[in-house]
């Protein structure tokens, strides 16, 4: 099954076990950045580590057993199907001894990971889901307009219209009185042509939830169609595609694709300078892992900001659930920390539990001054 809405990870969610624990598999399959024996690699450290992991828990024998099982499962199915797995990324969730299976293919990389809960751990699809926009492509000319839904790398044709506007003529007749005229009798289709498009772009966009639109058309056709669309509209043409009505579909997700990749970078931009700013001024930002960790235990944080696939080990404490880099003893309560193996993806839950914003920075040298790791703040005390 591929990830390809909220109302899966909703039903995901609801699974629970009242006599076992369930495994959440998560692993990074992305072709284009790695070689295969790197994928392979990464997957039985992954299973390894967490084999060992497995041993030293304290809970009963039972659930003990179910999850192991659920990790040799995890490991017979990667070892048969990685090689022709050609996702970004794959999660399966596991509680062999409710009989519970669930694999989905993800279409950008998670970070590796295997928690054992009583739920399956949903949110690094919540994350995935959240990058992604809902893309309204519409492409149009003269004759013809085909309105697209564009979502994680897939393309679905809505609707398309052939207008009856007659072609342009060449000749005039007499004196040009009568070109004349055809030009008006095409002046008025043209108008009902494209008030046709503008009309159904509305209803189509209202009956989906579509975060941006593309628009597919020459200047000339696109200042016809302007003043006939509604501004809420306009205010979600977020670019521009260099494809006609007469295009595959493949090629307007393809434009569509390269368009969305420029955005989302031009956002990410954005959003970085912003932080840095607010950041050189001593604004309402934080940055490095010891100060962000801070303002996360003191339920400052606003909006996450993690280098992609960042990880470090820590320290939390068992009671609170405080993070530390390096605290033996918790400031709070006194209690000794417990070692984390991975501190980075305990701040994300945290921030996730405390319904902050997560944004994964993919271009890691932007944060590599800053420590890899920072935040916006609501308040700072
Ligand atoms: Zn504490």
């Amino acid at each position: 099954m591929k990830l390809s809405s909220k109302q899966q990870i909703e039903n995901l969610s609801k699974f629970k076990s009242e006599n076992y624990l369930t495994t959440s598999f998560y692993l990074n399959t992305d072709k284009k950045k790695m070689i295969k024996k790197e994928i392979t690699l990464s997957f039985k450290n992954l299973l390894k580590n967490n084999k060992t992991q497995l041993e030293e828990m304290e809970i009963s024998e039972k659930k003990k057993e179910s999850l192991s099982k659920d990790l040799d499962k995890i490991s017979l199915f990667c070892s048969q199907h990685l090689s022709s797995n050609n996702f970004a990324g794959l999660a399966i969730f596991s509680c062999t001894g409710q009989d519970f299976w669930q694999l989905i293919n993800l279409p950008s990389s998670p970070r590796n990971r295997i928690i054992f809960d009583k739920n399956p751990y949903v949110s690094p699809l919540s994350v995935i889901l959240d990058e992604h926009h809902r893309i309204f492509a519409l492409t149009l000319d003269r004759r013809e307009a085909k309105w697209y839904d564009i979502f994680m790398g897939e393309i679905v044709l809505l609707k398309s219209l052939i207008g009856d506007v007659p072609s342009k003529v060449k000749e005039g007749g007499w004196k040009g009185f009568e070109s004349k005229r055809i030009e008006r009798h095409i002046a008025t289709h043209l108008h009902d042509h494209f008030k046709k498009i503008a009309q159904a772009t509305f209803k189509l966009f209202k009956r989906n939830h579509f975060d941006w639109i593309f628009l597919g058309c020459s200047d000339k056709y696109y200042s016809n169609i302007k003043p006939l669309l509604h501004p809420y509209l306009k205010s979600k043409i977020k670019g521009w595609l260099k494809a006609k009505p007469g295009d595959s579909p493949a090629t307007v997700l393809k434009e569509s694709q390269r368009l969305e990749k420029e955005l989302k970078k031009q956002e990410e931009d954005e959003i970085i300078y912003r932080l840095v700013s607010e950041l050189e001024k001593g604004g309402l930002a934080v940055s490095g892992l010891k100060k962000t960790l801070r303002s996360l235990n003191r339920g400052e944080v606003q909006t996450l900001f993690l280098t992609h696939n960042f990880s470090k080990p820590g320290r939390i404490c068992p009671k609170c659930h405080f993070l530390f880099v390096d605290e033996l003893k918790c400031p709070s309560c006194q209690r000794k920390t417990d070692k984390s193996m991975d501190i980075i993806d305990e701040a994300l839950e945290a921030a996730m539990d405390k319904n902050c914003q997560v944004r994964h920075v993919s271009a890691p040298l932007k944060l590599n001054k800053y420590g890899k790791i920072g935040a916006f703040l609501r308040y700072k005390i």
